[in-house]
């Protein structure tokens, strides 16, 4: 028998140990200040207060504050940690942060590690240079960020750098919210009173809160860092804004659920490795429909935890792509001719107990309570169907929603066949009385669990039931889901608060004919929102328009949902944004959505005069050389026509690349001449037709010019080399 050396066997050891992944839970978690390491590292007094503090949102003591602050200071020195900073998510989306160092100085040229109450509680970033949509001319500038106890504080590790951070909302010094995250609270708060409400009057007196519960599934387009790169609009925009579609895009079908690449899997693993770390339960992955694109889902969880998480979960996929040499992009639409990318929202309420209040139970009595449920959400997405599609709304969701691969702009429900036949049969009032006899000819005796196949078959529904849960389609992938949490919530609350009034209206009665008498009359008023057909078809959007379902095409359009005395009124009503804050809102996403298309606009034309219209001309140069020396080479014998056609072709596609530059030009002036929503409505209807028109000869010169000369990676590169 040949005999294994041991530098040979000690070699292979290493490897296989090297190698070797940790089970998850054994590190689950270890760069947060969990509840675990609190327990451990609090004496058992402050434990206690910190636990009642985050349970009932009650301020801390200061004693228990600077107790909770040393405790979370010494861990992270221990772990690594020289700084810390409050993490908040102003109104941009993305996250932010500005760091401090523990140290204070405690003689000549000495300074030790120190952390307060008072810092760990609360910040003073300068609110100044943060968008505040006009709450900062009324109201002052500064802003101080407080830290949101319902989540953990974490250790962000950035190159060796490690912070310990605490995720912190951020308001005006009168309280006005400046970020996504308060407004956020809010209405998990308002949305908790009305359940109980009504949770009351159905005879449950044992729930005293309701969660409210957010799974977003991420998606996302990884692609080779050199590409990325080489791409001023990917650098700059997110997006490639010209490129000519490859030969082969995604009709093989082969990449869904495909087998993840090496190099791939690789990062994705990475990637959870660190979101393990940071306690985010990432549980599944896989390839998406489009080449190079990918989809990461978490458990489900509370939904101001989930926000933080999901803001996590983009920045650490990029982070981690860029040490693997790839970038991901979170754009909703990468490549023109492809899927674009979404990022469904899981959403449903449940109780304290645990029970999901839009799970159809086991007994006529749970599902009376589901029924209850499902209605207060027809009702509430009927009513505001403009407001959830103005909370998805952004330059970049533009290019999915409606376009055949994500859901329309049309707001519609899916229920799936055996509810919609339910509802049907309540409405048809075949009960006329509530005994069990007739609840089971109703089929609502024990709802069949709706299977997820059933349920999950219709892909083109923006808004659909599977199973435990409602699914809002129609997110963009860049998004923070904070505000179509926030408006989920805010109209469930309103509506749910309108069926507890009619169910008081009934008082004394048997509760579940109330229910029944109820659904027969509402149902018939908001039955329009409900759609079981391909929401893709054309058929759909002549429907949807005699039912006179909104139908906001573009980001602009639906912005003005936001500016309405129905919007107003609901806001302020449950003390989720006053008009003033709801405003600023309105006013930062149509400058968002100016800035989007601006900045597209000008990088196209630099682009254009400085990469592609040069390349084109040298080609043509070239060819037109070519010609000539053919011709004189050859003379009579030459046969040019092709070569002259192709060269008279590209001479034009230069000449119109450059007139509708200038056009282009000429259409961004004229906008900066308008504000607010007409700059908004001019850059959508005007500029983006123009970018189209310049885009479309440059698309076509990419298919003429020489491979070599050609500027800028193509998307058969970016797309199928990885
Ligand atoms: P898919 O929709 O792709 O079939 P799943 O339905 O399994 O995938 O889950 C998608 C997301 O929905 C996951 O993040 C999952 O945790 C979340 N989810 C599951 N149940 C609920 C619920 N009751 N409330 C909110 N989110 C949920
Ligand atoms: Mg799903």
């Amino acid at each position: 028998m040949k005999k294994i050396t041991p530098t040979i066997a000690t070699e292979r050891n290493y490897t296989v140990e090297k190698e070797k992944n940790l089970p998850i839970s054994s590190y689950f978690g270890e760069d947060t200040f969990n509840d675990k390491l609190m327990q451990a590292k609090l004496p058992k007094v402050f434990y206690n207060k910190l636990r009642d503090s985050i349970d009932t949102g009650k301020n801390l003591d200061i004693e228990t504050a600077n107790a909770v602050a040393h405790a979370m200071k010494e861990w992270a020195l221990e772990m690594g940690a020289t700084h810390f900073a409050h993490w908040f998510q102003p109104m941009t989306g993305a996250s932010a942060e500005k760091h401090d160092a523990f140290i204070e100085i405690i003689g000549p040229g000495e300074v030790i590690e120190r952390f307060t109450g008072e810092q760990l509680v609360q910040g003073e970033p300068d609110a100044s240079s943060f968008p505040s949509g006009g709450l900062r001319s009324t109201f002052e500038a500064r802003g101080y960020t407080a830290w949101d106890m319902s989540s953990p504080a974490f250790l962000r590790k950035n190159g060796i750098g490690i912070t310990l951070c605490i995720p912190s909302v951020f308001i005006s010094y009168h309280g006005e919210a400046l970020d996504k995250k308060t407004p956020l609270l809010r209405s998990i708060l308002a949305v908790n009173r009305s359940a109980l409400r009504i949770l009351k009057l159905l005879g449950n007196r044992k729930t005293k809160k309701i969660v409210s519960n957010l799974g977003p599934e991420q998606e996302y387009f990884c692609i080779d860092m050199d590409y990325f790169y080489k791409r001023q609009d990917m650098v700059l925009t997110g997006r490639t804004i010209v490129g000519a579609a490859p030969a082969k895009g995604q009709e093989l079908e082969d990449q869904y659920f495909g087998s993840i690449k090496e190099r791939m899997q690789s990062f994705m693993h990475d990637t959870e490795e660190e979101l393990y770390k940071l306690g985010i339960p990432a549980k599944t992955r896989h390839n998406e429909v489009a080449p190079s694109q990918f989809e990461i889902a978490p458990i489900f969880e509370d939904a101001n935890i989930a926000v933080d998480h999901n803001v996590l979960v983009m920045e650490k996929l990029q982070q981690v792509a860029r040490q693997h040499n790839m970038a991901v992009l979170l754009h909703e639409k990468p490549f023109a001719g492809i899927n674009g990318s979404g990022k469904h929202l899981n959403w449903s309420l449940s109780t304290d107990d645990g029970i999901n209040l839009f799970k159809p139970g086991k007994t006529p009595h749970d599902n009376i309570q589901f029924l209850v449920f499902l209605l207060a959400t027809l009702k509430a997405v009927y009513r505001h169907a403009d407001l959830l599609r103005a909370s998805v709304g952004s330059a970049a969701n533009d290019h999915r929603l409606g376009a055949n691969e994500a859901p329309p702009a049309i707001i519609s429900v899916f229920l799936g066949e055996q509810l919609t036949r339910i509802l049907e049969s309540i409405e048809k009032g075949v009960a006329s009385d509530a005994s069990d006899m007739s609840i089971i000819n109703l089929g609502i005796s024990s709802l069949p669990i709706v299977s997820r196949d059933n349920s999950d078959r219709n892909r083109t529904s923006p808004f659909a039931f599977t199973g435990n849960k409602f699914e809002f389609r129609a997110v963009g992938s860049s998004q923070n889901i904070s505000f179509p949490a926030t408006v989920l919530n805010t109209i469930m609350a309103e509506s749910l608060d309108e069926v507890s009034e009619l169910i008081e209206k009934h008082k004394g009665e048997n509760i579940k004919q109330a229910v029944l008498d109820i659904m027969k009359e509402e149902l018939p008023k908001v039955k329009a929102i409900l759609y079981q057909g391909d929401n893709y078809s054309e058929e759909w959007h002549r429907e949807a328009e005699k039912r006179g379902l909104p139908n906001l095409r573009t980001a602009p359009e639906a912005f003005r949902a936001m500016d309405t005395d129905k919007a107003r009124k609901l806001f302020e009503k449950y003390g989720v944004l006053s008009p003033v804050e709801l405003k600023s809102r309105y006013t930062i996403r149509i400058e968002k959505y100016c800035k989007d298309i601006e900045i597209e606009a000008k990088a196209l034309c630099n682009i254009s005069s400085s990469q592609i219209v040069p390349s084109a001309v040298s080609y043509q140069k070239e060819l037109a050389e070519s010609i000539i020396r053919t011709e004189k080479a050859l003379g009579q014998d030459a046969d040019l026509g092709a070569q002259k056609k192709l060269l008279k072709r590209i001479s034009e596609l230069i000449s119109g690349t450059q007139e509708s530059l200038s056009d282009l030009k000429a259409l961004l002036a004229t906008a900066a001449t308008y504000h607010e929503q007409a700059r908004a409505d001019y850059l959508c209807a005007e500029v983006r037709s123009a970018m189209g028109e310049i885009r479309k000869k440059v698309d076509e010169l990419e298919n003429h010019v020489a491979d070599h000369q050609w500027p800028m990676p193509k998307f058969w590169e970016m797309l199928f080399v990885n």
